[in-house]
């Protein structure tokens, strides 16, 4: 792949560190690359980072014709920038976009892209411990027309963002609300597919949660509400005495690259894990019983996030007494010093830029 590259002639001024926040600072350039149904992928170029010009027509405004990813790079205790498992995100991406009827490009060629695009802007990449930034590729129909068909016309770009600490207050365990009303998405649908669409069906209940004092909600099934999925935008798992249950993907779960990893991680050390079906009668019966020892979230964002407190039907049920349990903050700690690079990254799931 020829990239074309066109620097900025205004470079902007960096963010402290310690006032990054999420996703609000973009760095310097971003990649973009044009697809039509006759010519497929062309013209990759990195320009500087700006707005769209885009007709009002185009699909993505209406029929929500959009999917993306995200991860990040790091800046390692060595001072190298490494990604974490890119060609995940990347044949995640065309398995989301298959499913939307979108182009994907190829995993190889966008790991390329971004890596030249990470290089260019390496200076972005954050300091401090904890910070990250953030690599924010997505796909959108750009037809021209309100005629609801294939996609003819598609773009793809990656922005990155130089993101703060998730953890600059430590780690604290989160309250859950589990989720009776709405759902996030339904077998058969798109909740495999990282896709804006499932964000706009899961907002009102984040919100509704939110005011009520919960940081996320927990996701039931969209059959039966019966079956726990997901916890907010992360995957989700639970220590039962000595195993670890978490949803198995049954196509309405989004399979987190960080669930991945950490399943593995798990299986490495001989814990026991279960990926099935898991009710939410289960959950709270093992969480008055005792038996409920941990439960925590996994995703790109946090890591890893432990949670204190579930609330379910005017019931609210303390998890580890509200304190991180041993194996999620174990598991934490032994995710991110692959990630920045304080050990030898055995399972090769780093890429350097
Ligand atoms: C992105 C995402 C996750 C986490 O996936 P990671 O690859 O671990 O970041 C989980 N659930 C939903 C709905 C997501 O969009």
């Amino acid at each position: 792949m020829q990239i074309s590259v066109t620097r900025t002639t205004a470079p902007k001024a960096k963010t402290p560190d310690n006032e990054l926040g999420f996703g609000r600072v973009f760095s310097d350039h971003m990649f973009l690359m044009d697809w039509n149904i006759d010519k497929g992928w062309y013209d990759p170029r990195i320009v500087p980072f700006g707005d769209f010009s885009l007709s009002p027509s185009c699909a993505v405004f209406h029929y929500g014709a959009e999917v993306f990813e995200g991860l990040k790079a790091y800046r390692t205790v060595t001072g190298e920038i490494r990604l974490f498992r890119p060609d995940k995100n990347f044949e995640r991406l065309v398995n989301s976009a298959e499913r939307v009827s979108l182009p994907a490009p190829d995993p190889a060629d966008a790991v390329e892209a971004l890596r030249a695009l990470v290089d260019i802007d390496r200076d972005w990449v954050p300091h401090s411990e904890g910070t990250s930034l953030y690599v924010r590729p997505f796909i959108i129909a750009t037809d021209v027309n309100l005629g609801v068909h294939g996609t003819k016309n598609a773009l793809f770009a990656i922005i990155l963002s130089p993101s703060g600490s998730y953890y600059k207050e430590g780690i604290n365990p989160v309250k859950i609300m589990i989720e009776t009303e709405d759902v996030r998405t339904v077998r058969g649908g798109t909740g495999y597919a990282k896709c804006g669409g499932n964000y706009a069906a899961s907002t009102r209940a984040g919100d509704k949660a939110s005011k009520m004092g919960f940081s996320q909600v927990l996701w039931l099934d969209g059959v039966e509400r019966k079956y726990i999925e997901e916890v907010g935008s992360m995957n989700v798992m639970f220590k039962l005495g000595d195993t670890v249950v978490t949803p198995k993907l049954t196509g309405s779960v989004l399979p987190g690259i960080t669930r991945m990893s950490i399943v593995e991680l798990l299986k490495d050390r001989g814990v026991k894990v279960e990926e099935r079906l898991f009710s939410v009668d289960e959950l709270v019966a093992a969480a008055a019983s005792g038996e409920l020892k941990e439960a925590w979230g996994t995703g790109t964002a946090a890591v890893v996030s432990p949670i204190g407190e579930l609330a379910y039907d005017g019931k609210e049920y303390i998890v580890n007494g509200g304190n991180i349990g041993e194996l999620t903050q174990s598991l934490y700690d032994e995710l991110t010093a692959i990630q920045w690079g304080k050990v030898e990254d055995k399972k090769g799931w780093t890429v350097k830029v």
